[in-house]
């Protein structure tokens, strides 16, 4: 989108701008006009991004750190650009604690890999929370059982939020790290990650939050929040699959051992003893994803060229009208209910199943998510085996949640 300034709060017409940047909005499903309420496990890709990887593959393709010749060299230096985009979209103090992985999941396995085989001992503990999605559970039980460690689970209540008094009380010296996650992507929580942080610090633990469900909608400070470790895809926030973003404080990270071996991540190798790179190369081993790093930059600038104040902003209202316009609903229950929620609204409805309710949406041309959302304990805690989950973002409409509510209510007169 072609805008100089900011935009202080879109509009309905900003809106159908926005959308002309999504060649994919344009497309029908099912022979109707697509409406697209599955953000939260995929955003769809603006030209801007497109173009970026296309130009990329097109003018500028050369593996990068190694070539003497000038290709490679541009290659390296777009490349490089992309890591202080990253750096800036969050507020790392350096580049160096920017490190590239294929996403969230990958992100948060090199930490419960790498931190876990340094500080974790027998008995010793790590805190995740009820919410979590399975990337940001599997690993952690992956290495605890590998260490004979403990996972403890902070409990939530009825309306999905994190109970802090319950999770305070699972910190003791046993602790060696918290992972937790910044929004539910099934219930649209947003947690309280200041909190949480500041009462790990206060013992010495530190904290991993998992921001894939928050980057695409709200500002993410790892300074101000104070956060040790932060783990993101590029793929939820409108840029390419396959790349995404760990940041690590260069404390931590400079005490972990690599995490992959490889070409990239070493300063010397001899068969008896090898030496490896400073940060954040010592965490990259192999040909990274060149263009996935060039097409996240490009989705870093185009939500920084909407706003991401005004994003937040008109992606509450929207939240707010498909929270609202759902009630009409006769039946619907929804799961996570949160005083604090971003872009998700999760459901059932009395006498159907999810499962049965996305499929008749899918022939009205509109696209939800049904099943457990990966995160089974979550259901297993609300007694369900799983929810309908729309989720938004700023290229939505209210024209889009005017068709999902005619569309579960069509949905509910035909399965009752
Ligand atoms: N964490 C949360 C909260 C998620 O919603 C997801 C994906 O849905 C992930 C982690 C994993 O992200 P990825 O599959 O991009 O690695």
């Amino acid at each position: 989108m072609e805008v100089s300034t900011k935009i202080e709060r879109i509009s309905a017409a900003d809106v159908a701008r926005i959308r002309q940047d999504f060649p994919l909005l344009a497309q029908k499903m099912n022979g109707k006009p697509i409406v697209f309420l599955d953000s939260a496990a995929s955003s769809q890709k603006p030209n801007k991004v497109i173009d970026a990887v296309s130009d990329y593959y097109r003018k500028l393709h050369a593996n990068v750190h190694r070539g003497v010749y000038q290709l490679s060299q541009d290659a390296t230096a777009a490349f490089e650009v992309g890591r202080e985009k990253a750096r800036a979209f969050i507020n790392a103090a350096s580049s160096s604690e920017v490190i590239f992985v294929r996403g969230a999941t990958e992100g948060i396995n090199l930490v419960a890999s790498s931190f876990g085989r340094k500080f974790l001992r027998q008995g010793d503990e790590v805190v995740v929370t009820a919410m979590e999605h399975h990337s940001n559970i599997v690993p952690w039980q992956l290495i605890c059982e590998e260490k004979g460690a403990f996972l403890r689970v902070a409990p939530i209540n009825d309306a999905g939020e994190l109970i802090m008094s319950e999770f305070e009380k699972l910190l003791n010296d046993k602790t060696r790290i918290v992972a937790a996650t910044y929004v539910s992507n099934a219930l649209g929580t947003v947690n309280p990650v200041a909190e949480i942080v500041a009462l790990a610090h206060a013992r010495g633990i530190p904290v991993l939050v998992d921001g894939a469900q928050a980057a695409p909608h709200m500002k993410m400070d790892v300074q101000q929040l104070d956060i040790d470790f932060l783990a993101f895809s590029g793929h939820k926030m409108f840029g390419p699959t396959g790349i995404g973003v760990l940041y690590g404080k260069e404390k931590w990270l400079n005490a972990m051992p690599p995490y992959h071996g490889g070409g990239e991540m070493i300063k010397s190798v001899t068969f008896e003893k090898t030496t490896y790179a400073e940060l954040p190369h010592k965490f990259e081993a192999g040909t990274p994803d060149i263009s996935g790093v060039i097409g996240l930059a490009a989705a870093i600038d185009y939500i920084q060229e909407i706003g991401q104040d005004a994003i937040a902003q008109y992606e509450n209202e929207l939240l707010a009208y498909a929270t609202s316009r759902l009630k009409e609903v006769e039946g619907i229950r929804f799961i996570g209910t949160a005083r604090y929620k971003a872009s998700v609204v999760s459901f059932i409805v009395e006498g159907t199943h999810p499962y049965d309710v996305g499929a008749i949406l899918d022939k009205l041309g509109i696209a939800v998510r049904t099943g457990h959302h990966c995160t089974q304990p979550l259901m297993d805690r609300f007694g369900i085996p799983g929810t309908v989950r729309a989720s938004l973002a700023f290229y939505n409409t209210h024209d889009d949640i005017d068709r999902l509510v005619e569309g579960v209510k069509k949905a509910v007169s035909m399965l009752r």
